[in-house]
């Protein structure tokens, strides 16, 4: 084991979904700790800018994680600048907070096509080259305590989340024997663009007293066990999923 096992220096990793909140927060952290992070997203202003912002470590390619072709050829592109030994599948949506029975077969296509389909298929692509050229990989999940406790008016979105668990163990698994190791982390509400809205509006309230530690997460506070699960510090950690909810999943 190196010095310092958390470093990641001479590491190369894609998040998917960096051009803010969590995804920046983990790009920044990668950063800092020695790695070179190729950023995704589909607004290119914003990811172009987040890119400039994290320094010359850091390289934007847009990639619509919603389209399996994109995926392919952003993982390709991204492959021709160095091998990727880190994944961070953290591209997710949330767009609605209501009862099941209101939810449209449009709204169900786009939360599974993101959150679970594209995450299948950027696994599969960095994997499959993982294996090809012998080395060993982290790929790290970003799911959602509401994949572990039932949320009401979250239910495509944390049926995504609890699928992905289930697809970071068989994937843990199956690729086990190739030295790619999955994991994954499951943040409560952290306080980003995709919930500000809900907790500015009249459920904010509630929502918030069901937190223990009686705050939201920042995208720091989950960026630390991201750099633990992409480091060698972790090389004996694979399958498992890792909370950081403030307590919520005990209420
Ligand atoms: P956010 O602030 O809305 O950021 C989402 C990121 O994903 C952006 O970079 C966005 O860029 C990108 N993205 C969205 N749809 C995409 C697509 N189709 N293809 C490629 N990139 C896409 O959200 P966040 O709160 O940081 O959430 C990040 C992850 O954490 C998600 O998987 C979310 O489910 C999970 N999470 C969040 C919370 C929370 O409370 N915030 C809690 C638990 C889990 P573009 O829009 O430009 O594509």
């Amino acid at each position: 084991m190196p010095a310092n096992p958390f470093s990641l220096e001479g590491k190369t990793a894609i998040v998917t979904g960096g051009s803010r909140g969590i995804g920046y927060g983990i790009a920044r952290a990668f950063i800092e700790a020695g790695a070179r992070v190729v950023i995704t997203a589909r607004n290119e202003a914003q990811l172009n800018e987040a890119a400039a912002s994290l320094g010359p470590n850091c390289i934007a390619r847009r990639c619509d994680n919603a389209d399996p072709a994109d995926i392919a050829a952003m993982v390709e592109s991204a492959w021709a600048l160095a091998p990727i030994d880190i994944l961070v599948n953290n591209a997710g949506i949330s767009p609605y907070y209501k009862k099941s029975e209101h939810v449209t077969v449009a709204e169900w296509d786009a939360v599974v096509d993101v959150n679970m389909r594209g995450t299948y298929f950027c696994s599969v692509e960095v994997a499959r080259r993982q294996h090809e050229a012998g080395m060993a990989g982290s790929i790290i999940n970003v799911t959602s305590v509401t994949g572990v406790v039932p949320v009401v008016r979250q239910g495509v979105y944390a049926a995504t989340k609890a699928a992905v668990h289930q697809l970071t163990k068989v994937m843990a698994l199956e690729w086990a024997e190739k030295g790619t190791r999955v994991n994954a982390i499951a943040p409560g509400w952290v306080d980003t663009d995709l919930v500000g809205g809900l907790f500015a509006s009249r459920h904010g309230e509630g929502l918030r007293a069901d937190i223990p530690l009686g705050r939201l997460a920042t995208p720091g506070d989950v960026a630390g066990a991201a750099v633990w699960l992409a480091s060698d510090a972790s090389s004996y950690v694979t399958g498992s999923v890792v909370v950081i909810d403030g307590g919520r999943q005990l209420v």
